[in-house]
This record gives C-alpha cells, sequence and structure tokens, in this order.
C-alpha cells in the first residue's frame, strides 16, 4: 500500500507497525488493576471538535469558559494550523478531570482516552480522494494492561470504547487537517484570517454558531431555511456544518451558494473599512506632528 507517511517521533512508545479492524491486541483496563488511573497522570491528549462538545456540555459551560480552562493551543503542521489539547492541573502534569476513583467525565472522555493503548492513524493512499484509519499500538512502562489475559480484536475494542459515534463526528474534520498537511506547500500558507476562522469553527463552537446563524452570514450565503433552524438548536449540526464550510475557505470547494453580490458587498465593507484605517492612522500622524511642532515653538 502506498500512503502518506503517519507521524511517528523517534524514541516513540509508538510501536512502528500499522494495524487494522482484524488485528487482535492483547489487554484490559479495569478499576483495581495495579497502575489504575497512572494513564491520566502526565497527559497528551489533543481534542476534536466533537471531544470539545461533549466535554463542554457535560460540564454545562461555553467554549468561553472552557477553551482557557481546560485547553492549551499547539500547532498542528507548522505551518500555524492550530490544534488543541488537555490542559494538566497548574503547575503539574495530570488530567484536571482526574479522580482518585478514575476519570470525571468517563461517559464523555475525548477520542484519544477511548483509543489508548491504541493511536489512531488518517492515512490516505496516493491519487486517492478518501482517507483510511489505522491503528498503532502505544506500549508504556507505566501501562500494565498489555500483560492481562484477554485477546480482543480492535473492532470490538472500539465498539467497547463507543469510538464509532466519535470518529463519525471527527470523520470531515480530520480529513480536512490530512489534506491540508499533505497539500503541503503547495496550498501555500493560510492568511490570518483563514486560521482565525478554522479556529473559531474547530473549537470555538458557542461563537462559530452565533457567527453562521447571524443575519450578516445568512446574507452572504443561500442556505436552507430548515438548516438554519438547525443549527440554531443542535451544535453537533454546527460542528458538521464548519467542516464543510472550512473546505470552502481553506480549499476553495463550492459547498455553499453565495449570494448574488455578496461579494462585492463584502469587498465594499473591507474596502470602507482599510479607508477607515487608513484616515485614522493618517489623523494620528498629523497629530503627532502638530504637537510635535507646539513642543518645538
Ligand atoms: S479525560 Fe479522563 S480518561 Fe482522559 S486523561 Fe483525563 S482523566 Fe484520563
Ligand atoms: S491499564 Fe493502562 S490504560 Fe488502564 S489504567 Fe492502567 S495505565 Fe491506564
Amino acid at each position: 500500500m502506498s500512503a502518506a507517511k503517519p507521524e511517528i517521533p523517534l524514541q516513540s512508545p509508538v510501536s512502528p507497525e500499522m494495524l487494522t479492524e482484524d488485528t487482535k491486541i492483547k489487554f484490559r483496563c479495569y478499576k483495581g488493576i495495579s497502575c489504575f488511573n497512572a494513564c491520566c497522570k502526565n497527559i497528551d491528549v489533543q481534542l476534536t471538535p466533537y471531544d470539545i462538545y461533549r466535554l463542554k456540555t457535560r460540564l454545562g459551560i461555553t467554549t468561553d469558559d472552557f477553551l482557557p480552562k481546560y485547553t492549551y493551543p499547539f500547532e498542528m503542521d507548522g505551518q500555524g494550523l492550530p490544534g488543541v489539547k488537555l490542559a494538566p492541573v497548574e503547575g503539574g502534569t495530570a488530567c484536571q478531570f482526574l479522580t482518585e476513583q478514575g476519570c470525571s467525565v468517563y461517559e464523555d472522555r475525548p477520542t484519544s482516552c477511548r483509543y489508548y493503548p491504541l493511536g489512531l492513524l488518517s492515512l490516505r493512499k496516493k491519487d486517492s480522494a478518501t482517507d483510511e484509519q489505522a491503528y498503532a499500538m502505544v506500549v508504556e512502562d507505566h501501562c500494565k494492561g498489555h500483560f492481562e489475559d484477554r485477546e480482543i480484536t480492535i473492532r470490538d475494542y472500539r465498539k467497547e470504547q463507543g469510538c464509532d459515534e466519535y470518529d463519525k463526528y471527527s470523520r470531515g474534520w480530520r480529513q480536512l487537517i490530512l489534506k491540508k498537511k499533505s497539500a503541503g506547500p503547495t496550498i501555500g500558507k493560510l492568511s490570518d484570517m483563514s486560521l482565525q476562522l478554522f479556529f473559531m469553527a474547530s473549537y470555538h463552537i458557542d461563537q462559530f454558531q452565533k457567527f453562521v446563524t447571524s443575519e450578516q452570514f445568512q446574507s452572504n450565503y443561500n442556505l436552507d431555511p430548515e438548516l438554519v433552524e438547525k443549527l440554531k438548536t443542535d451544535q453537533v449540526e454546527v460542528i458538521e456544518f464548519g467542516h464543510k464550510f472550512l473546505k470552502q475557505i481553506l480549499f476553495g470547494e463550492k459547498m455553499f451558494e453565495e449570494k448574488e453580490g455578496a461579494q462585492e458587498a463584502r469587498a465594499k465593507r473591507m474596502k470602507e473599512k482599510s479607508e477607515m484605517i487608513r484616515k485614522a492612522a493618517q489623523h494620528s500622524v498629523e497629530d503627532f506632528a502638530k504637537k510635535q511642532d507646539g513642543d518645538q515653538a
């Protein structure tokens, strides 16, 4: 199989062998195992949009409150594409959701916590438009689950851990990232505006929902009124809409009809804005020159 190479860092606990759904793994994790909670004491958990939605809904807070308290940003591709990871406790490395009894958000735990000790890899064959999922085993000294006497296929392990729903709502987003990474410099560095839109549509779900249901957005795009109503009440719909919106913004794939004259109106608004900024800058230079003249007189 000719495929994009997965990123496995040197000295990594990730086994380089690629596994499929049919592969049997030897693993079991349960309350009472000698290493219970060890894996959550030094976290490196990247979050998907759906992970954020589940966690912030569980906590009953907005993304405005969730993002600064429970996440920190990182760069996904060396070209400024923003990602977010779970932030550990202040001054430490353990997960903020860890308690002595285990994970306090277990039913809503993120995708990578569900997959552990498997790493999920998205790969795309050369000349193929779609990606494929593959898996790699992560073997860390602290994890004793590998010595348990249970064999299970990855297919059944995914079922047991409830991965299907998480993958369903993250697939479009993963494909975007894969496409951006495999396009490399050919689509160039994204503008600051595109990166901000990527961040908002991917992670700042509440803000993105306000944005896409605003009158200004509706005046730019021809959206089905039924979809607009759904977007007002259903944030999973907002997440999936975000993936399509980003396809259009990042790769110019036409996912939604722009209203006639919307581009011109936008260009006019941008021109007016930059004229306003130019005038304001000119005034402040003139004020500064006048003040200097006054000081010298
Ligand atoms: S969210 Fe739960 S399972 Fe995941 S690292 Fe935190 S405590 Fe562990
Ligand atoms: S078996 Fe592995 S995954 Fe389970 S608690 Fe122990 S370290 Fe964590």
